[in-house]
């Protein structure tokens, strides 16, 4: 099947972030064949599709989510992250059921294709109907199962969750036609003990898969750590081999300057997750710093629980704002700073390099955004739009209405 986007604006997302403007892209199947000069044969052969007016840019990458947790949208706000994750998140995802998550996946995923995203980095349970809700959508994840356990071992042949994680990494990595990819994921520092940790690398290293992990969230982890190991989580986890595998770790807030170094020289990728952080008052992840140091930054919504929403155009927005507010420096975190964290750097935290850019041979993960809109208005500059105007699914009421029916009111 060929489609034929015609007389795009297109954000390429290349190195120079070059915009090419009445530009027709070809994609066959599930790539992009040609951008720009395409021949007459194509032209003829392919599905047209006008794109006056419209931006074309590659899909987002949410880099940190737990998407079932739409189910518990404004379902606990305005409260501490240990409060709100022991007595109110915890409690009733353990009366969860295979059937709840495959809906709210659903609806999570509805959303998220709704606000630009085709790609998504996932952590949670029942993993197997999150990944038929995947397989149905025709959206793009990174799927792990969260994995908890303190006990000290050696014998972890017995936890429930490792075993769900090996059969589910075996089943389903590479499936529904490779969109659907898999990882392990040790929940965090908090929640696992170190050798539980080591278990879970060994069993990850065996199969070839990567980690996933929440990181140094709160001021709380960090003290706790420094007490119980004499080491911040990131030295915690470095030592125990753990960043060995390629590695997404979630949070960053409370990472020192020697931490970042670390994260550094094992490539670690950090998820930052603007939002959330503020919500839930965890703090403001040292990401400028990250930057300057090389580490690759990429951007999540956390579940929405604590966000309350999947819309990586807010991410986008907060991560190139709350720095500048936090730091009264307006030159960090520029808006195509923020964008790249949400399109290419996805790409590079999967290991892979066919995501998050518009380029002939790249993967047709394409977005399409009608810049006619009140909003975007005058457009003099396309990339700050996208960062600082750029809205979602969101509308006024009178968006789609004809005139007559507002003149009948
Ligand atoms: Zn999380």
């Amino acid at each position: 099947m060929k489609y034929l986007f015609k007389n795009a604006k297109v954000l390429t997302m290349n190195s120079q972030m070059e915009i090419l403007d009445d530009c027709d892209v070809l994609v066959e199947n599930d790539c992009i064949k040609c951008v720009g000069n395409i021949g007459p044969e194509d032209r003829d052969k392919a599905r047209a599709i006008d794109c006056t007016g419209k931006l074309l840019m590659p899909g987002f990458i949410n880099g940190h989510t737990h998407v079932p947790m739409s189910i518990l949208r404004n379902y606990a706000d305005d409260m501490e992250l240990q409060t709100w994750l022991f007595k109110y998140i915890f409690p009733v995802e353990e009366r969860l059921t295979g059937e709840d998550v495959f809906f709210s996946s659903l609806l999570g995923i509805m959303e998220m294709l709704a606000t630009g995203t085709t790609c998504f980095i996932d952590m949670y349970f029942f993993m197997d109907d999150i990944a038929r809700a995947v397989e149905m959508s025709g959206i793009r994840a990174h799927l792990s199962r969260g994995m908890t356990c303190n006990e000290k071992g050696p014998d972890f042949s017995k936890v429930e969750s490792l075993n769900e994680s090996i059969s589910f990494f075996k089943n389903w990595n590479g499936e529904a036609n490779g969109r659907i990819t898999g990882a392990f994921a040790p929940h965090a520092i908090y929640t696992c003990s170190p050798e539980f940790i080591k278990a879970v690398r060994d069993a990850a290293e065996k199969l070839g898969a990567p980690i996933h992990v929440h990181l140094d969230e709160t001021l709380t982890e960090h003290e706790n750590s420094l007490k119980d190991y004499n080491k911040t989580p990131t030295k915690h986890l470095y030592d125990l081999g753990l960043f060995d595998l390629k590695t997404i770790a979630a949070h960053c807030v409370w990472i020192t300057d020697e931490d970042i170094s670390l994260l550094k020289e094992k490539n670690v990728t950090i998820a930052h997750n603007p939002k959330s952080n503020l919500k839930l008052a965890s703090g403001i992840a040292p990401i400028p710093e990250a930057l300057s140091k090389g580490v690759n930054v990429i951007l999540g919504t956390d579940g929405v629980a604590s966000n309350n929403n999947l819309s990586m155009f807010e991410e986008i927005s907060l991560a190139a704002l709350i720095q500048k507010g936090a730091k009264q420096d307006p030159l960090l975190v520029s808006a195509k700073e923020a964008i790249r964290m949400a399109t290419v750097n996805g790409s590079k935290a999967l290991g892979r390099d066919d995501l998050g850019e518009v380029a002939p041979g790249k993967k047709a993960d394409l977005i399409l955004i009608d810049l006619d809109k009140p909003h975007f208005l005058p457009l003099h500059n396309p990339v700050s739009a996208l960062a600082y105007c750029a809205q979602g699914v969101r509308r006024l009421s009178y968006y789609g209405k004809r005139p007559d029916t507002l003149r009948k009111r």
